[in-house]
């Protein structure tokens, strides 16, 4: 982790308007009481990040390069919540001046006051949760915007002044082809976000989608979903067309115009600290010991709304020098410049690289890694079973 950067902060808020099919995030509809009770829990959680930092025995940075606020739908807050929360942070820390702020937002959530809440916290990034532009596929998942709203939304953020407009797909609802793919592109690219992110449809097993997938049923839509091989092909296709568009793949899933790639999210793939707070937040801060100089602390908020407000306690992972190399392959080969080999051996000894030389042999091999100029990489099909790549590097 360098120490050249400053703070970050993640929080969740697991709130959002409508619960799509096919997820089984700790996220839902609740009720308002509910909000009250987390926005305390948050104002709380922030406030307790010197100490945090202390018990993990680094020095607290005050001073925020990204903030992170994500879920869930943030913007499904009261005006008057989101602002706590805002508030929240400012008493603890101080915004770095070139500061990330970002906030998820779906279409459809984004009232006046919640637009003026944002802008009055000096929130300049938005990612919104498109997923398409096609009305047939949002409302097949029970999102409840559509297309319109979706280009209403990203015209009241410009003319606020939230120019950084991340615009997120998936690849693989039901009902999705390549045609109807190809118009949710378009409509994308002639948008001209400075960032957008293409998922591939995960369907959790335990979500109303993933239950109909295995028992079989009509009410989720589960017969329209592409198969594999579609998906695999749209997700192509959306690398190629925003590719050739300029918004340039710079991980797998995450594509930019030059410079504006989310810092936030280089930060978790690049190993540097952040706090994180809320339902399923985690976070990374370094903990050296004497002869332990790359030590780190996971703290992973438990994943269940109740418990969190019930009192749960994190739970505290050690992160050892060898969890770190292999953190340092897996998660920097998210890159599409992939990572450094002359760095990890500066960061850790020569035997950091020397010990996967095998692996990367046979990887290369296989056709799903490649080195170029002292840079080791993912090739496109090596993105497409980055998992499989990255299990190689994992001793356990
Ligand atoms: S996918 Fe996002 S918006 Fe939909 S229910 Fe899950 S957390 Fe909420």
């Amino acid at each position: 982790m360098s120490n050249e950067v400053h703070s970050a902060l993640y929080l969740s808020v697991p709130f959002c308007k409508s619960k799509c099919s096919f997820c089984n995030f700790a996220s839902g509809v609740f009720s308002r009481q509910l909000f009250d009770r987390y926005v305390a829990h948050l104002e709380q959680a922030i406030a307790s990040s010197p100490q945090v930092a202390e018990e993990c025995g680094t020095a607290f940075d005050p001073i925020l390069d990204s903030v992170y606020l994500g879920g869930g739908t943030p913007s499904v807050l009261a005006p008057d919540q989101l602002r706590r929360v805002m508030q929240a942070i400012r008493a603890t820390f101080t915004l770095a001046a070139g500061v990330e702020f970002t906030v998820e937002i779906a279409p459809g959530t984004l009232s006046e006051e919640i637009l003026a809440v944002l802008v009055e916290a000096s929130v300049n990034r938005v990612s919104l949760g498109v997923q398409s532009f096609v009305d047939q596929e949002t409302r097949a998942v029970g999102r409840l915007h559509n297309r319109e709203t979706t280009l209403a939304d990203v015209e009241r953020l410009r003319a606020a002044g939230i120019a950084e407009i991340s615009i997120d797909l998936i690849a693989g609802l039901p009902y999705q082809t390549e045609e109807s793919w190809r118009r949710s592109l378009d409509d994308l690219i002639a948008l001209r976000p400075p960032h957008a992110s293409v998922y591939m449809l995960e369907v959790d097993d335990d979500s109303r989608l993933g239950r109909e997938l295995i028992a079989g049923g009509e009410r989720y839509h589960a017969h329209h979903v592409p198969d594999e091989a579609l998906t695999v092909a749209l997700y192509e296709q959306a690398a190629d067309s925003l590719n050739a568009a300029g918004i340039a793949q710079y991980e797998i899933s995450n594509f930019a115009h030059a410079g504006h790639e989310s810092r936030h999210n280089l930060r978790y793939w690049q190993r540097q600290p952040y706090f994180g707070f809320g339902v399923e937040a985690s976070a990374m801060l370094p903990a050296p010991l004497p002869g332990e100089p790359h030590r780190a602390l996971r703290i992973s908020q438990v994943d269940s709304l109740d418990a969190l407000l019930g009192g749960a306690k994190p739970e505290r992972t050690v992160v050892g020098e060898q969890q770190a190399i292999e953190e340092t392959y897996f998660l920097g080969l998210r890159q599409t410049k992939g990572v450094e080999l002359v760095a990890i051996k500066q960061e850790f000894g020569i035997d950091a690289v020397d010990r996967y030389r095998e692996v990367i042999a046979a990887q290369v091999e296989r056709g799903l890694l490649e080195i170029e100029d002292g840079w080791l990489r993912l090739t496109r099909r090596g993105r497409l079973l980055s998992n499989d790549v990255f299990a190689e590097f994992l001793t356990e």
